[in-house]
């Protein structure tokens, strides 16, 4: 009988969505709008050099992120998903046994990234749906590793302005290392130059994505801005060449093209302005989202499960939420307004025979 290793053997796998993947779904936070057409030349043109390995060093994708965010090029990692980068993270900086500290609906691949390293997740309640520094600064103690949020949140959609995520560093130990998920940043439309600024501290560990905003989750490519103690340690972990070449060439040139991104941004922010203003008009008390989704409550689980039934009848499957211990909410990716406007249609009609059988 081969035995698996003792860790591996208690871990739970990783519950993925049981979606096809051929296309747009409102289940899975991907990009209705396209990736950057230039974008997609250039990797047609890499594939000629496929049978050479890629840039170890990611040099012309770091360069082209540093232009960008004004960044130094020396404080970036680029990993195969910002996953990678969250997995290597922890595992650098948290030893079997110790404790890492969540937020109540914080991203699910946390506990399975702690469970690979061996360490301990703690979560901590929200309030209205929203990362509660308080209650995260009561929690940490010097035996604490790494605090992980996600700002935006996923699936809350949420945000807390730099102000709080500077009471946060502040009221944290120095050994206590901070990580800022920052997937949907893009979505909310302000300067997060403040925040990358935090990484010159030493303890702080900013993280992005091109699988959200750029439209791109089938290239596997996140990357962050990490302090220079901290890049040796997260290297050493991460696989040699983790990023291929097409992906590569791939990100440069829709890092390079940011008015895409922008109006691929400005879609989905009309089409999240859409869908929350007629949603809270049929008395849905969303939380606001600042990501490229929308966090809807139901009265309890069950009309959530009624809803969920609903818009996958008409097509438009959303995600359901009991894995993060929100079963009377449902996930729903923005897509064009007309997909928005289907939705509407069908969670009014239910909400207007609930209310008829309450009557
Ligand atoms: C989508 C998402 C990511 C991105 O993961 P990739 O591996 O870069 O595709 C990271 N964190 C959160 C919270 C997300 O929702």
């Amino acid at each position: 009988m081969i035995r698996p290793a003792k860790l591996v053997k208690a871990m739970k796998p990783y519950a993925l969505a049981d979606l096809p993947r051929s296309k747009f779904t409102l289940a899975l936070n991907e990009s209705r709008w396209p990736p950057s057409p230039k974008a997609e030349s250039a990797g047609k043109l890499s594939i000629c050099k496929a049978s050479l390995y890629p840039d170890p060093n990611w040099q012309k994708l770091r360069a082209a992120i540093a232009k960008v965010h004004r960044l130094d090029p020396e404080s970036i990692l680029c990993g195969s998903g910002s996953m990678e980068l969250i997995d290597c993270t922890v595992r650098a900086f948290a030893d079997s046994g110790d404790v890492v500290l969540g937020s109540q609906y914080g991203y699910l691949f946390l506990g399975t990234v702690c469970q690979r390293a061996g360490a301990r997740l703690k979560t901590v309640p929200e309030q209205d749906y929203t990362v509660s520094v308080d209650a995260l600064l009561k929690a940490a103690n010097a035996k604490t590793r790494i605090v992980f949020i996600c700002n935006p949140g996923n699936p809350t959609g949420t945000r807390i302005d730099y102000e709080e995520i500077a009471r946060l560093r502040d009221g944290l130990p120095r050994e206590t290392l901070l990580v800022i998920d920052q997937a949907y940043a893009e979505y909310d439309g302000l300067d997060h130059s403040k925040v990358f600024a935090l990484a010159e501290r030493g303890d702080t560990v900013i993280l992005r994505t091109f699988s959200k905003a750029y439209a791109l989750a089938g290239i596997r490519v996140g990357w962050g801005v990490f302090p220079a103690a901290i890049v040796t340690e997260v290297r050493k972990l991460l696989n040699p060449n983790n990023v291929t070449s097409v992906s590569q060439a791939i990100a440069v040139a829709a890092m390079r093209d940011q008015k895409h991104m922008k109006s691929n941004v400005f879609q989905a922010a009309t089409a999240r302005e859409y869908i929350s203003r007629h949603l809270l008009d049929c008395g849905f008390a969303l939380p606001r989202s600042y990501a490229n989704f929308v966090l809807v409550p139901f009265a309890d689980a069950e009309t959530a499960q009624l809803a969920e039934s609903a818009l996958k009848s008409g097509g438009l499957p959303p995600r359901n939420m009991a894995g993060y211990g929100l079963a009377h909410c449902l996930r729903i990716t923005l897509g064009d307004v007309r997909a928005m406007a289907r939705v509407k249609t069908i969670l009014q009609k239910l909400v207007q025979k609930s209310n008829g059988k309450r009557r």
